[in-house]
């Protein structure tokens, strides 16, 4: 099988976390995200590639989490919804703000954000939750 890519797979992860890169088959057009190296359509035929999503889309169905993991305690109520993004596939997140915000059939827009805390040693995660895209210009932290 022919391996274009020499990019190692946890910076592939890693890229695809932090900066909404998925993947796009040059061949028939499917987009991934999380990035694959295999086009699931096309199988080996497909030419894949980079792609960057905007993380824009709309919440197909979401679920409110109540009673969270351990970890994300200080965090519930929070909703997680299953986002169609604008690109075409769905993505499952963390909806910021106020639980009452969150509706099917609304529009979110992505927001890097702190995900965790490592105990006292103070190592910080971030990742990327959406937010509900309201049209202004938007809260970046
Ligand atoms: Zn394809």
């Amino acid at each position: 099988m022919p391996h274009t890519s020499s990019v190692p797979l946890f910076w592939r992860l890693k890229k695809s976390k932090y900066m909404m890169i998925g993947s796009k088959c040059q061949t028939c057009g499917s987009v991934f995200f999380p990035p694959r190296v295999i086009c699931a359509k096309c199988r080996s035929r497909g030419k894949v590639a980079d792609h960057q999503f905007t993380g824009r889309g709309v919440i197909e169905s979401f679920t409110i989490i109540r009673a969270a993991p351990e970890g994300f305690e200080n965090a519930a109520p929070y909703a997680v919804a299953l986002i169609r993004l604008d690109e075409g596939t769905s993505i499952s997140g963390q909806v910021v703000g106020s639980i009452e915000d969150v509706a099917a059939g609304k529009r979110v827009r992505p927001v890097f954000r702190r995900i965790t805390q490592d105990g006292d040693d103070g190592l910080i995660h971030y990742g990327i939750k959406w937010e509900i895209d309201d049209g202004s210009a938007g809260t970046e932290a």
